[in-house]
């Protein structure tokens, strides 16, 4: 613990946007970083807990008071190494993570927790500047093949731990590029791609291979692929989406929010799309049905992209402005969340269910809904229209998809339709198939996915030489 008295004498300072009004024009981040002695004094007001409970907030345990320290002692580089013997991909973390670690910080019991995310970021962005970050020279080879399917954090976590093992790894992806969620669902202006293209870059210098454009179960048969390899991961993320099936469902107008927000990413990036009828929300009443992550980022699309109004509609009532510490912490609480889409000019209403949609001519116009009880009982008399001409659904995601590849290999799966496998072995019912992330656990965060694809690695590399030094 560097500063003994920092939480007593620095204030909690966190990392500002730039206004709304400037950052909807664009599609790049907004987020203004502190400076270093700045981030510096914050790293100062860390306590070194006895029971350090952000630590164990933390899904990938990261050595939070440790890193801390160093950097509060300016040997930001031996913080880095310490962050990366934790999470491969800290820098996508310290901008998307909703970090649980500082609900979990003791200094949240006063409401002024440690800024560990921002000090997560502040230090992976300088070791970048710096050049310490490299392509770790792997062990010598073992000669064992490994596949791993889908490109999103689980999947990248565990290729880059295995290909780190000595092992050669290939990873397969249907999509053009890799990244999965992180590429294609979480928008720009959260985080810029060009940050995955480096690791990826890192990934191929450490000697991982990307196959891209194979759809494994679709495009490429399943069997014949795993029987070329010694060991396969699957982790092809949690892609059914939850649907509304309500009258006027099949209007024109109504769609996923996974079918809108990729496009828009494929946009920034100058990908060729990938179908011929473009969703955009210029000029249009826009309404997003579920008040989650997904939906906030279909808020800040739509924003740019110039919806006349955007409106944000959850079933749930609205949660408490403040949680309950006393009951709540160190765990997540419920509270209300406003993100920084939230404040680019969108209407939010709780204790909502719509019933049904009216148009015209084909196309949606209208929904129909009606207030809520805590049961979800509708309230008598308070049902109203709300005009759209734009419906987008981020109602969360049911499970993967069955068809294709999980089917072709007879992987079981559990009673919510995830693939089944325990967080010891991550072994599937189908010898040497093992999977990872939001495959196996169902929607989650990237944080889960990259703890999951390490695990996943750890036990691969186990299982392959009976033996092994990768972390879990
Ligand atoms: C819009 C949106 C915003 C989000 N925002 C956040 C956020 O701010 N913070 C946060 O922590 N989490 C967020 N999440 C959740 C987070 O992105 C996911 O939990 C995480 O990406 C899961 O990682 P994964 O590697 O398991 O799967 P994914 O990221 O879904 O990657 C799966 C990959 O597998 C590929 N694939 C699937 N099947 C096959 C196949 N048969 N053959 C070849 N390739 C295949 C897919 O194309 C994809 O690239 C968000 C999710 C969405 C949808
Ligand atoms: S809980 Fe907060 S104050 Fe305590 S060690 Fe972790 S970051 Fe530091």
């Amino acid at each position: 613990m560097g500063k003994v008295t920092g939480f007593l004498e620095i204030e909690r300072q966190d990392r500002k946007y730039t206004p709304a009004a400037d950052r909807v024009r664009h599609y790049n981040e907004f987020v203004i970083p502190l400076s270093e002695e700045t981030v510096k004094a914050q790293a100062a007001r860390c306590m070194n807990c006895g029971i350090p409970f952000c630590h164990n907030g933390c899904p990938v345990n990261n050595q939070i008071p440790d890193w801390n320290d160093l950097v509060y002692l300016g040997d930001w580089e031996e913080a880095s190494r310490n962050l990366h013997s934790t999470n491969n991909f800290p820098e996508f973390t310290g901008r998307v993570c909703p970090a649980p670690c500082e609900a979990s910080c003791t200094l949240n019991l006063e409401d002024t927790p440690v800024t560990i995310k921002t000090i997560e970021c502040a230090i992976v962005d300088k070791a970048w500047e710096h050049g310490w970050i490299k392509p770790e020279s792997y062990r010598d080879k073992t000669g064992k093949k490994v596949a791993v399917i889908g490109s999103g954090p689980a999947g990248l976590a565990a290729a880059q731990q295995l290909a780190r093992a000595g092992h050669s790894v290939h990873v397969f992806e249907k999509n053009a590029r890799a990244g999965g969620l992180l590429r294609y669902g979480i928008p720009d202006f959260k985080m810029e791609k060009h940050l995955i293209d480096r690791r990826l870059a890192q990934m191929e210098a450490e000697g991982v291979t990307f196959h891209y454009g194979v759809n494994v179960g679709v495009t490429q048969d399943a069997r014949q692929l795993i029987d070329s390899f010694d060991a396969v991961v699957l982790s092809g993320g949690s892609e059914k989406p939850r649907d509304l099936a309500i009258p006027g469902r099949d209007l024109a107008g109504i769609h996923f929010a996974m079918d809108f927000l990729p496009q828009q990413n494929r946009r920034v990036g100058k990908e060729p799309p990938q179908d011929n009828r473009p969703i955009l929300a210029a000029q249009k009443h826009v309404v997003v049905i579920g008040g989650g992550d997904t939906g906030s980022d279909c808020i800040g699309t739509s924003v740019r992209q110039g919806a006349l109004t955007v409106t944000q509609l959850e079933v749930m009532p609205q949660p408490p402005e403040k949680e309950n510490k006393l009951l709540t912490w160190p765990n997540w609480p419920l509270k209300m969340r406003t993100s920084s889409s939230h404040m680019e000019g969108a209407e939010r209403d709780f204790s909502v269910m719509t019933k049904s949609f009216s148009g015209e001519n084909g196309e949606v116009k209208t929904l129909h809904c009606v207030k809520v009880d805590g049961q979800m009982k509708e309230v008598p008399g308070s049902e109203f229209d709300l005009k759209a001409d734009l419906v987008l659904l981020a109602m969360g995601f049911v499970h993967p998809m069955h068809d294709g590849m999980l089917k072709s290999l007879e992987v079981k799966l559990d009673g919510r339709g995830n693939v089944e496998a325990n967080v010891m072995n991550y072994k599937t019912s189908t010898p040497k198939v093992f999977s990872a992330g939001d495959m196996r656990r169902g929607q989650s965060l990237v944080v889960w996915a990259i703890r999951e694809g390490r695990q996943a690695a750890h036990a691969v590399d186990e299982y392959l030489m009976g033996e092994t030094t990768l972390p879990r």
